[in-house]
């Protein structure tokens, strides 16, 4: 959830190990591994002010992957396979890292 908005949803297996939202990789690469050197994910910027939401997708002032459509489009949900669910344009061609995926060090 960001902003109070749910961009990814699903079992949590499944979106531990293969999340298709920016942020959910993001949440995940903070969480400490024994025996593996983290690789976290520092978002940049800060919140956006929740009364003046950016347009389009409302990560995309703090998502790495960011693209001109992001700014243009509010992505909708599409299904990722079962009850797995994601909000963004580019879910199919991210390659996000997941916590059981993770290489290690
Ligand atoms: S739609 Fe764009 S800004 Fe939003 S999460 Fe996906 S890549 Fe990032």
């Amino acid at each position: 959830m960001y902003m109070g908005n749910i961009v990814e949803i699903g079992e949590r297996e499944e979106l531990l190990r293969n999340p298709h939202h920016p942020y959910t990789e993001a949440l995940l690469s903070a969480v400490p591994r024994a025996g593996q050197r983290r690789n976290r994910i520092v978002l940049e910027g800060s919140t956006p002010d929740p009364i003046n939401l950016p347009s389009g997708c409302i990560f995309r002032t703090r998502c790495p992957y960011a693209e001109e459509k992001c700014k243009e489009q509010k992505p909708e949900w599409e299904n990722i396979e079962g009850e797995h669910f994601a909000a963004c344009h580019f879910k199919d061609s991210l390659e996000l890292k997941g916590i059981k995926n993770r290489k290690r060090a």
